[in-house]
C-alpha cells in the first residue's frame, strides 16, 4: 500500500518482556465492561486469534491515549500499555460483559512521534503495525487521537489518508478539550476538520469525561449493541 507516514514512533528502547496471557488483569469497567488484558504483540504471529470486533487506538505520543484508555477501560489498561517494553507493542484487551462474554477487543497501538514523513507508514513504526491495520479481519474501527490544542500535523493527516486508502472505518477524536474555552474550542475543532479534511471530529476530555459517552456510542454502533 503506497501511503506513507514515517518516523511515526519515538524510539523507545525497552527490554524484552515475556509474551503471555495474564489472566490476573481483570479490571472493572466503570460502566458496563470488565477489561481483561490479553497480550502484547511484537509480531503479526502474536496477534490474538481473530474473534469479536476490534477497536484500535492510534495517536502521536503524548496525545492523551493512555488517559483516554484509562477513562474508557480502567487504569490497568493504560498502565499495561505504558509498561517499559510494551510501548512499542500492540497491547490487546478484551472487554467482557457481565456474563463474562467477550464483547470487543481494544488494541492500543504504539504512539507515533513527531518526526517528519518519509516513504512508508511503518518506517519508524514497528513493521507489524502496517499489516495489522491493513489486513486484520476483525478490526472494525480505528480511533485516531489528535490533540485539540495542536494544529493538524502531517503525520496525523497521512495516517488518516492511509486509513482512507485502506478503506478502514475511523473516528477522529480531539483530546484534552477541557483545556480550550468555548471560542477556542469551536475554532480549534474547525481547524482540525479543515486540516484533516473531515466532516466530524469528536471532542473529548479524559479529565472531565466530556465526549466519552459519544465515543462509546460510536464504538457500540460499530460493534453492535449487547443483547
Ligand atoms: P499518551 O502519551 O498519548 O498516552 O498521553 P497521556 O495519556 O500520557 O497524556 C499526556 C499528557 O496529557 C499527560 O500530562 C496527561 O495528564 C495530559 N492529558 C491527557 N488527557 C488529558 C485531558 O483530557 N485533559 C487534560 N487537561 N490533560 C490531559
Amino acid at each position: 500500500m503506497a501511503v506513507s507516514v514515517s518516523q511515526l514512533s519515538k524510539a523507545r528502547p525497552g527490554a524484552p518482556f515475556p509474551l503471555s496471557f495474564d489472566a490476573s488483569f481483570f479490571i472493572t469497567h466503570p460502566m458496563r465492561y470488565t477489561t481483561q488484558f490479553l497480550l502484547s504483540a511484537l509480531a503479526a504471529e502474536q496477534f490474538p486469534p481473530p474473534g469479536v470486533p476490534e477497536i484500535a487506538f492510534l495517536g502521536r505520543s503524548n496525545v492523551g491515549k493512555s488517559s483516554l484508555l484509562n477513562t474508557l477501560t480502567g487504569d490497568k489498561a493504560a498502565k499495561v500499555s505504558s509498561t517499559p517494553g510494551r510501548t512499542r507493542a500492540i497491547n490487546f484487551f478484551a472487554l467482557l460483559d457481565q456474563s463474562q462474554r467477550r464483547r470487543m477487543v481494544f488494541a492500543d497501538l504504539p504512539g507515533y512521534g513527531y518526526a517528519k514523513i518519509s516513504k512508508s507508514i511503518s518506517a519508524g513504526w514497528p513493521a507489524f503495525i502496517e499489516p495489522y491495520l491493513a489486513i486484520r479481519s476483525t478490526l472494525k474501527l480505528c480511533v485516531c487521537l489528535v490533540d485539540s490544542k495542536v494544529p493538524a500535523q502531517e503525520s496525523d493527516r497521512q495516517l488518516i489518508d492511509w486509513l482512507r486508502a485502506a478503506g478502514r472505518d475511523f473516528a477522529v477524536v480531539a483530546t484534552k478539550i477541557d483545556r480550550l474555552s468555548g471560542n477556542e474550542r469551536t475554532r480549534g475543532l474547525l481547524a482540525l476538520k479543515k486540516g484533516l479534511e473531515l466532516d466530524e471530529v469528536l471532542a473529548i476530555s479524559a479529565k472531565t469525561g466530556y465526549g466519552v459517552k459519544e465515543l462509546w456510542a460510536r464504538i457500540d454502533a460499530t460493534c453492535g449493541q449487547p443483547d
